[in-house]
């Protein structure tokens, strides 16, 4: 028996994990927490808003499954971490905004960081039992997003409604976006390099259109392995609740005469959220936090009708270039880093 603590159970991730939390008797919901939808009566304990790690302590879960969108899922991963509590991380922005704090919990703690993200789930899988000296380079694969093959003045006009339009994935309206932006290439670059522990010159980020390709590991003999599926939550989701167990789902398998495996290199002069994400991971300090802090203000400025798509990456890197990026020693320090790369970001927003 596991217990299990979901936060952001009304999201996509959420809906997926207790769609496979109902599926498996062994895992037992005690705790279900979301910002502002209810969720009386999913599970013994509930929580909206506030808080989160006010529920965990009552929960006492085994697992803490961080699916909350933001940085708002920061107290989470560093409760789980810190307790040495299970983290099964759908959160990315937590681990990008707080990487060296978060590892740092990891150390105290002693627990296990699983990926939820469907690419950092593939690679930790292809990388499970390896030692690291074998390991020549990361290989992240993405599908390019909706606008994938444009050029800039394509780009000019584009609307909330086409962004979120996403060609292989569904997911909430943020990450969506991300995907648009290839932001989400970008955070999820760095949350490779915390949870992989290798150099940024050793990620390589790949257009995989059909979204079958998760990721890739290339090796010092030469041999790439990859892992394949269909590209559905449900399976990273199961794989980190039930691992190392790999319960059953009900995708069917993969059929491999219907499948086109093509590559390509993501264009990052068209889409400069991942040169401005390698950047602000190269730099490392809390770069990554204000990268992260100010993506969340300019996509719900996008969101709302306020800001142009390919602003954006305009107000990012106005904010990184105005930022110092050193070093946070705690928490506080993050929260404060945060909340003035939010700000040096509004003031670049157009007036309402
Ligand atoms: P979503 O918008 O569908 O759901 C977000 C959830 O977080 C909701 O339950 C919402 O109530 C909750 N939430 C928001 N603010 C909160 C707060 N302040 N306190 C507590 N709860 C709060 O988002 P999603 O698509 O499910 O994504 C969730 C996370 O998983 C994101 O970090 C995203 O990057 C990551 N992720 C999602 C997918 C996917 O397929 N959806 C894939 C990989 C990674
Ligand atoms: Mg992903």
């Amino acid at each position: 028996m596991r217990t299990i603590a979901l936060l952001g159970a009304t999201g996509s991730i959420g809906r997926q994990a207790l769609e496979i939390i109902g599926a498996h008797p062994e895992l037992e919901l005690v705790a279900a927490a979301s910002g502002s939808q209810p969720v009386e009566g999913l599970a013994p304990l509930t929580q909206v808003g506030g808080d989160l790690t006010e529920l965990l302590d009552r929960a006492q879960p085994d697992i803490v499954l961080n699916a909350v969108v933001g940085f708002a899922g920061l107290p989470a991963t560093l409760w789980a971490l810190e307790a040495g509590v299970t983290l099964a991380l759908a959160n990315k922005e937590s681990l990008v905004a707080a990487g060296e704090l978060a590892l740092a919990a990891q150390r105290r703690g002693g627990g296990l960081l699983l990926p939820v993200d469907s690419e950092h789930s593939a690679a930790f899988q292809c990388l499970e039992g390896r030692e690291p000296e074998q390991v020549d380079s990361l290989v992240l694969t993405g599908s390019g997003g909706p606008f994938r093959g444009r050029t800039r003045e394509e780009l000019d006009d584009v609307t909330p409604d086409e962004a979120l339009a996403h060609p292989t994935w569904n997911m909430g309206p943020k990450i969506t976006v991300d995907s648009a932006t290839l932001a989400n290439k970008g955070l999820e670059l760095i949350e490779a390099h915390f949870l992989f522990g290798l150099p940024y010159e050793r990620i390589e980020v790949v257009l995989q259109p059909t979204s079958i390709v998760h990721s890739l590991v290339r090796f010092r003999d030469g041999a790439a392995l990859a892992h394949l599926g269909y590209p559905d939550m449900r399976v990273p989701i199961s794989y980190a609740l039930t691992y190392p167990e790999r319960a059953a789902t009900p995708l069917p398998p993969l059929d491999l005469s219907s499948l086109a495996l093509e590559f390509q290199a993501p264009d990052v002069d068209t889409f400069p959220m991942l040169a401005l994400a390698r950047e602000a991971g190269e730099k490392g300090g809390t770069y990554p936090a204000a990268y992260n802090a100010a993506n969340e203000v300019a996509v719900a400025a996008f969101l709302a009708d306020r800001l142009a798509f390919l602003e954006i990456a305009e107000v990012v890197a106005d904010v990184l270039a105005r930022v110092d990026g050193a070093p946070a020693r705690d928490v506080e320090e993050l929260v404060e880093v945060d909340a003035r790369a939010r700000a040096l970001a509004d003031e670049r927003l157009p007036v309402a």
